[in-house]
Formats: structure tokens, sequence, C-alpha cells
């Protein structure tokens, strides 16, 4: 699994650094979403997933493959 983000859909909320911390973070200009690990480590999926459903912009998700990367 990997993650990607849209910094310009990303209101600032910070749900997905509240809810995955060590995989989201938030530019301490903008506010708004950096991802800090992708993919990100296994036992952070869950946690990954409650943030793509608590954004409220949609502005992050989860993507099974890259072309660039192999899919863990
Ligand atoms: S939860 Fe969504 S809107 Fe809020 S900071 Fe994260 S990506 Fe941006």
């Amino acid at each position: 699994m990997f993650v990607e983000a849209n910094p310009e859909r990303c209101c600032g909320a910070g749900m997905c650094a509240l809810a995955a911390p060590e995989v989201f973070g938030q530019d301490e200009e903008a506010g708004t979403v950096l991802v800090l690990a992708s993919p990100p480590d296994v036992e952070h999926w869950e946690a990954v997933q409650d943030a793509v459903q608590l954004c409220p912009s949609g502005a992050i998700r989860i993507v099974m493959s890259r072309v660039d990367e192999q899919p863990i």
C-alpha cells in the first residue's frame, strides 16, 4: 500500500495527522498535509484507513501500487 495526498485539496483540518501521526504531518506554514511515510509500515495501515475516512476534504487516498515502486 502507498499513500497519496493532494495539498491543494487539503483544508488543513489535521484529522489525518491525529489518526496516523507516523504517516501524516502538516506543513508548518501552510497547514496542509504532508505524507511522512509511503509506503507506511504495516502496523499503521489501519490508522491510515481511519485517516482517509476522517479526512473531510478527500485529500488523501490509498493506492495499492505506483509506477515507480513495487507495492508491499
Ligand atoms: S485530514 Fe484531510 S483536510 Fe485535514 S489535514 Fe489531513 S488531508 Fe488535509
